[in-house]
């Protein structure tokens, strides 16, 4: 009997450090959950309430010294609900155990089936962020995910913040967990019987990414809808050997379907057209059977930063919207949006408009707020970051911007926001 009950003791073994440790214990309060390879149960250790997860059939002897092995080296990232204390074998079995999920985190699931929405295109945004960033530690970290599919993702839909749940069989990038992934988001070569690996992980990624934005498989078309039964075989040939991106250019056999494909017919043309051609790139035929070609996720964080750079909200209907290169009218109402007032920070022009907040650096975590001053009739910048900004007019007058303060913004005042990162507003 591999299942527990109330009051059950586990015992642990590793990670001695935090909070979990050698020679302790965690004893059974309920069963939270369960699915086909454990059960999830709420625990007690040392009068804290957390997670523990417990397989029903132990996966193979090379699972339980991997799990051990990633406990050890922690978590990549904080995106990661990683496993913090591995049991010991006991009841035919063990598990690990981690911290409990947030209540306000859902499913991802639930956002495609609208029972969950993202608060605005800014948390959307920053839970992409989070996720490329997630995978790039990842990676970094020398692992592989191998099965990324939309039940391993728990987001806040008010911030946008995200765990990345089940990282069970996260394994050093080219060994195999024996786990093949979810049919949806596998890579083709992986549906074809390929071993998982980055590059797969990078495809499930963008269809993970896709989805986000579009709320619409990158695949499921027209193809899909006229199938009759989805069998295994047909899997393989929509998710593998015949896989065709909705909006290929040059294939127009698996287009959305009206009526049933809304969300996406609705949102492709109204997102920004960089957006529009990475997937275009990323789900093409040489992207599908070239996996060492996909982008990276620095890419990926480069072009989120980019349209997070570009979303302001309209100053006429107080909704969010995207300004493009030659179109800056408000997705919402149609008005046109005065963007001349503009932070010119390097490269990239960020917008200044009332309601509208910057991000400087890259820690996904929003440094500016544009204000307005209705008396005055102007803006302001509040410095929303920990660090205090230095501000010097074009007559040289210097001031303070300390966190939570605000400054006026008028043309040629310069801003260093930090060492490194400095500023000019501008009136383009
Ligand atoms: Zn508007």
């Amino acid at each position: 009997m591999a299942e527990l009950k109330t009051g059950d003791r586990v015992s642990l073994v590793g990670r001695i450090q935090d909070p979990v440790g050698r020679g302790q214990s965690v004893t059974i309060k309920k069963e939270l959950g369960r699915g086909g390879q454990g059960i999830v149960y709420l625990v007690n250790f040392d009068g804290k309430d957390m997670a523990l997860k417990w397989y029903l059939n132990a996966p193979d002897n090379y699972f339980y010294p991997n799990l051990n092995n990633n406990i050890l080296n922690g978590a990549p990232s904080d995106a990661f609900l990683w496993p913090k204390a591995l049991t010991e074998r006991q009841n035919g079995s063990y598990g690990y155990v981690m911290d409990l999920r947030p209540k306000n985190y859902f499913e991802f699931g639930n956002f495609l089936m609208a029972k969950a929405k993202f608060k605005s295109f800014n948390a959307m945004l920053a839970a992409a962020m989070k996720i490329c960033n997630g995978f790039m530690m990842l990676h970094r970290f020398g692992y592989s995910y191998q099965d990324l599919n939309d039940g391993n993702f728990f987001i806040d839909p008010q911030t946008g913040d995200v765990l990345i749940c089940d990282n069970d069989n996260v394994m050093p990038q080219g060994e195999k967990s024996g786990i093949m992934g979810k049919a949806r988001y596998m890579a083709p070569e992986v549906v074809a019987g390929g071993i998982p690996d980055k590059y797969s992980d990078r495809y499930s990624l963008s269809v993970i990414l896709f989805m986000l934005f579009y709320a619409n498989h990158p695949l499921e078309g027209a193809k899909v809808v006229a199938c009759p039964c989805m069998t295994e075989a047909y899997e393989k040939k929509f998710y593998g050997s015949e896989a065709v991106f909705i909006y290929n250019p040059n294939d127009k056999s698996n287009l959305p379907v009206r009526g049933i494909h809304q969300n996406v017919i609705r949102r492709w043309p109204a997102l920004p057209a960089v957006l529009r051609d990475t997937f275009t790139r990323e789900f093409s035929e040489e992207m599908l059977r070239n996996p060492q070609k996909r982008m990276i996720e620095q890419n990926w964080e480069k072009l989120i930063a980019t349209l997070r750079d570009s979303l302001v909200i309209c100053p006429h209907c107080h909704e969010e919207t995207f300004i493009e290169e030659g179109k800056n009218t408000c997705m919402d109402c149609g008005k046109p949006i005065d963007t001349s007032l503009q932070l010119k920070l390097g490269a990239r022009n960020l917008y200044l408009t009332d309601g509208t907040k910057l991000y400087i650096d890259h820690d996904n975590t929003a440094d500016v707020q544009v204000l307005s001053d209705p008396k005055a009739g102007l803006l302001l910048l509040k410095n929303l970051s920990s660090g205090t900004w230095a501000a010097e007019t074009p007559s040289g007058k210097l001031k303070t911007v300390v966190p939570g303060d605000v400054m006026p913004v008028k043309a040629g005042i310069k801003i260093s926001f930090n060492q490194n990162t400095k500023g000019e507003i501008i009136n383009a």
